[in-house]
C-alpha cells in the first residue's frame, strides 16, 4: 500500500465504512439525499472523476473511507444518509402490503353467517317431556340453522375510522344518484358489503378500493 500514503491518515471510524457498506449501494443512498456534496461522493464511489465524468482506475481502487476523507464527509453523515435510504426502502416495502392488510381488515369487519350453536345447524331441537320427545323449531336461528355473527369489533372500528364514517373526521355521505348512501347502524354493514360488491363487479381495479365519490364531487 505504499502507493496510497493518504490511507495512513484516514480516521479509523471512516475506514470501518469499507467493511460495513457496499460502495454501489451507498452511492445510490447518497445520490438520493439531494445534497450536492453527497452526490459528488456518490460519483467517486462509482469510480468516476466528478469534473470530467471519466472512470479512473485510481479512484476505483479507493475505499469508502478514503473517498469520504477526500470529500470531507464524516462517518456520521454517511451513516445517516444510508440509514435514511434504508428507512425509505422499508417504508416502500411495507406500503406494498398495505392494500392486502386493509382488505383483510375490511373482511374481518364484515358480519357473517355461522352455524347455530343451539341446534348445530339442523334448525330443530329435541325437547323431552317425561316419556315423550318432541321436535321443535330452534328459536335462536328461527329454524334456518344459521345465525348472524357481527364482524370483529376492532376491525369494524378501524374500517369505519379509515373511511371517516365515525371518529374525528366523520362525515355523512348523502349523495342522491351516487352508488350509495351512508347512514348509521346496520346500514354501515351494508355499505361495506356494497363497496366490496362494487369492487368485485368492477374487476381488480385498485381504485375501486375506495368509496366512489358522488358525481358532482360534493360531500356533505
Ligand atoms: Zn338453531
Amino acid at each position: 500500500m505504499s502507493n496510497s500514503p493518504t490511507r495512513l491518515y484516514i480516521p479509523a471510524k471512516l475506514r470501518r465504512l469499507n467493511k460495513l457498506l457496499d460502495k454501489q449501494e451507498l452511492a445510490i443512498a447518497l445520490d438520493l439525499s439531494g445534497d450536492p456534496s453527497y452526490q459528488r461522493l456518490a460519483t467517486l464511489l462509482r469510480g468516476i472523476d466528478p469534473p470530467t465524468g471519466i472512470r479512473l482506475p485510481e479512484i476505483e481502487r479507493l475505499g469508502i473511507g478514503a473517498l469520504c476523507y477526500r470529500t470531507g464527509i464524516s462517518y456520521n453523515k454517511v451513516v445517516e444518509a444510508y440509514k435514511q435510504f434504508k428507512r425509505s426502502e422499508a417504508v416502500i416495502s411495507a406500503a406494498q402490503h398495505l392494500p392486502a392488510i386493509v382488505e383483510g381488515i375490511a373482511i374481518d369487519a364484515q358480519p357473517r353467517e355461522v352455524t347455530c350453536a343451539q341446534c348445530e345447524g339442523t334448525g330443530e331441537i329435541q325437547v323431552t317431556v317425561g316419556e315423550e320427545t318432541k321436535t321443535k323449531r330452534c328459536i335462536p336461528c328461527e329454524g334456518s340453522g344459521k345465525v348472524r355473527q357481527a364482524g370483529d369489533p376492532v376491525a369494524r372500528k378501524q374500517v369505519l375510522e379509515m373511511m371517516e364514517l365515525v371518529g374525528k373526521g366523520a362525515m355523512t355521505i348523502n349523495a342522491p344518484g351516487a352508488n350509495m348512501v351512508v347512514g348509521t347502524g346496520e346500514t354501515l354493514e351494508e355499505t361495506l358489503r356494497a363497496a366490496r360488491r362494487g369492487r368485485q363487479e368492477a374487476g381488480t381495479e385498485q381504485e375501486q378500493r375506495t368509496i366512489d365519490a358522488p358525481a358532482d364531487g360534493k360531500v356533505q
